[in-house]
């Protein structure tokens, strides 16, 4: 058997597509495969297939459901390494961090395997005496999702599991610089048990075209999209032509609040990970780090020998902390922001410059907010400092941007950790934890960062219809 697949999965089969597109390594510039590139007729296929499937799937016992989820989970964990190498290969993501990934993104699948089972309907006390109210809940159809690169598996299970324990079914459209983690993941459903159709992989260098057939067509009743506001907002808007559900993880910047009261050395060690973990390309990754002024020098410091600590290099090597960012455009975007910023007086601490297209991580003190690193999403490995006085002007600086997504904050105080977490227009905030993600809770944004939300048990509604079922006796 070929070592990942590079064909389309549709309808429980593997197409090898004549039309193909490379996956490049940005690490070391070369095509790591070509891969198959759908077009509409792929897209119209797999829609078809996506219909019939659904109402079988739907039908299976929760049981049933939730067997083929819990050996997809086993399978994913099983596939470890291949899944971490493949990420490293196709987007940069170091070795250690593919697997931490992997784990991740298996969890979401063992979570909804488990969740399938307790979809409990309800009964409600009617105010007639010879009625009864019965809620019941039931998948929303099928479901046409969209994900990005920085994530390629996490993205991936985030969606499908929850969606597939609901019964649902899904037709994915990976991001063409990452579909082969994707099609790796649609090879072990097979494996798994899955049923044709129930999931599928469009791979395409042509997201428009694929995706047009999905969102014009009214039996497709949900749309999930991670990714840019840009894109999420226009997707919002041609799926509110058939009045589809949506759920859209959008873009963050987020802010992080260090309060004079912190565990200085925690502060420093959760921030580092809030910001350098996967380079900086994570959407919940730190983007804008405010210290109060008492502790400020203290913290710069500390956090400046932390990023020098970091190794930078091959993502395929094992001690590798920073590997490429993802492409040229990335590239220009960070450096854009490093060179605004210094243009506005800020002073470089650590690196600001790039080596092919790995950028050293970067330490830049006294950003002005008015800097294009506090007013856009950097992506990247810069971490920029300001100092600021008291609480009010912290929640000022941390409210005073359109996206909603993670905010964190460093306090020993618990009173103000509460004042502060419910004051911060966020959807997630980390109080004295850099790395909030996880199965279990609700991920997703305020604002400008999107609607709904992935994990846990809110992950799980976005996928079902409630039916009230009125009873008369
Ligand atoms: P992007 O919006 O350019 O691409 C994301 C996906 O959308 C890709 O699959 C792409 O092919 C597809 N796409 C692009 N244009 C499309 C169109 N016209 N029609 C249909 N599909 C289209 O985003 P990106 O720059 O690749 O990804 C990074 C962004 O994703 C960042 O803003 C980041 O914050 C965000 N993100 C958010 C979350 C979250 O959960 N909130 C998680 C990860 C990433």
């Amino acid at each position: 058997m070929q070592e990942f697949p590079t064909d389309a999965f549709i309808a429980g089969r593997w197409r090898p597509l004549s039309r193909r597109f490379p996956v490049v390594s940005p690490a070391t510039g070369e095509a790591v495969a070509e891969v198959a590139d759908c077009g509409e007729a792929e897209a119209r296929e797999a829609l078809e297939e996506a219909v019939r499937a659904q109402k079988a799937w739907a039908q299976a016992t929760a049981y049933e459901r939730a067997g083929v989820l819990r050996r997809w989970f086993e399978l994913i964990l099983a596939h470890e390494e291949p899944l971490a190498r493949l990420m490293a290969l196709e987007m940069g993501k170091p070795l250690k961090e593919g697997r931490g990934e992997v784990r991740y993104a298996a969890g979401f699948v063992e979570w909804y395997a488990e969740e399938a089972k307790r979809v409990y309907g309800e009964t409600v006390p009617s105010q007639f005496p010879h009625k009864r109210i019965l809620v019941r809940y039931e998948p929303v159809g099928p479901v046409y999702g969209i994900t990005p690169w920085n994530f390629p598996a996490a993205m991936v299970t985030r969606k499908v599991a929850p969606a597939l324990a609901a019964g649902c079914s899904f037709v994915l459209k990976p991001a063409e610089e990452s579909p082969l983690t994707a099609l790796y993941l649609a090879r072990l459903f097979q494996e798994a048990g899955g049923p044709p159709g129930v999931f599928q992989v469009l791979p395409t260098s042509d997201p428009e075209a694929v995706s047009r057939p999905f969102l014009e067509d009214e039996r497709i009743r949900k749309l999930t999209f991670t990714g840019s506001t840009e894109v999420g907002l226009k997707l919002y808007q041609e799926a509110a032509r058939t009045l589809k559900r949506v759920s859209l993880e959008l873009g963050g910047g987020a802010p992080v609040l260090v309060f004079r009261d912190a565990d200085l050395e925690r502060a420093v060690a959760e921030t580092l990970r809030a910001k350098f973990r996967n380079a900086g390309e994570s959407c919940v990754a730190a983007n804008r780090i405010f210290v109060e002024a008492p502790i400020a020098e203290a913290f710069a410091r500390a956090y400046a020998e932390g990023v020098r600590a970091l190794k930078v290099g091959d993502p395929l090597a094992e001690e590798t902390d920073i590997g490429p960012l993802v492409n040229e455009a990335a590239l220009r975007k960070v450096r854009a922001h490093v060179e605004d910023a210094l243009a506005r007086g800020a002073s470089l601490v650590a690196g600001g410059e790039a080596k092919g297209l790995f950028f050293l991580p970067t330490v830049l003190l006294d950003v002005k907010p008015e800097s294009l690193l506090f007013r856009e999403e950097t992506f990247g490995p810069v971490a920029p400092l300001t100092v600021f006085q008291g609480e009010e002007e912290a929640l000022r600086y941390a409210n005073a941007f359109p996206v909603g997504l993670a905010a964190y904050v460093f306090t020993r105080d618990l009173s103000r950790a509460f004042r502060v977490a419910e004051a911060l227009e966020y959807g997630i905030v980390g109080v004295n934890d850099g790395v909030p993600s996880t199965p279990q809770a609700p991920f997703g944004g305020m604002k400008r960062s999107g609607l709904g939300r992935e994990g846990g048990r809110w992950g799980l509604e976005e996928y079902l219809e409630v039916k009230y079922v009125s009873l008369g006796l």
